[in-house]
């Protein structure tokens, strides 16, 4: 993987990375690295230490540089959006590369403007995988111990932001 495509998949995973004064880097969270990110990153240090410090002085510490954000027209806040995103997925047991794929449809859905979630996005979906509000008799149509598809996009009335 290429120095800019590392720095993109990290930003797109809702990770960070700055340059440190003394040379090295400031990576958070550093709960979300795995493994492999950990190798790409000392593999990759000196490159992404260059790269990072040609950022734009006015550029916040730990953002995409704006010729790295302009290349593939991603602006700072559909970045935060896709590390929730993936947060939330992840949190629901979705594995990383499946909780990134589903970031790409949320972030496609939101760029289309279309009225519709994923119960992952919903207060009212338990780690269980149940449905806290169908439990309570709040969505119409739906038995008591609903289990969702938690990954389809659709309208429901219960829908609740977390
Ligand atoms: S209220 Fe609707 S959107 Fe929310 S978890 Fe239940 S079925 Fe999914």
């Amino acid at each position: 993987m290429e120095t800019p495509a590392l720095l993109l998949h990290l930003f797109g995973r809702g990770i960070t990375v700055s340059p440190l004064p003394d040379g090295n880097l400031l990576v958070k969270p550093a709960a979300r690295l795995t493994d492999t990110d950990r190798d790409a990153i000392r593999a990759h240090k000196p490159a992404l230490v260059d790269l990072l410090q040609r950022r734009s002085p006015t550029t916040a510490p730990g953002a995409l540089p704006a010729e790295i954000r302009a290349l593939i027209g991603l602006d700072d806040a559909e970045i935060e959006r896709i590390g929730r995103y993936i947060e939330q997925a992840r949190r629901h047991g979705f594995g990383l590369d499946d909780a990134e794929a589903l970031a790409d449809r949320l972030l496609l859905r939101d760029r289309l403007g279309a009225d519709v979630r994923m119960c992952i996005e919903c207060r009212h979906l338990e780690r269980s995988g149940r449905c806290a509000a169908a439990r309570s008799g709040r969505v119409v149509g739906a038995g008591r111990e609903l289990q969702p598809v938690r990954a389809e996009l659709h309208r429901c009335a219960g829908f609740a932001e977390r």
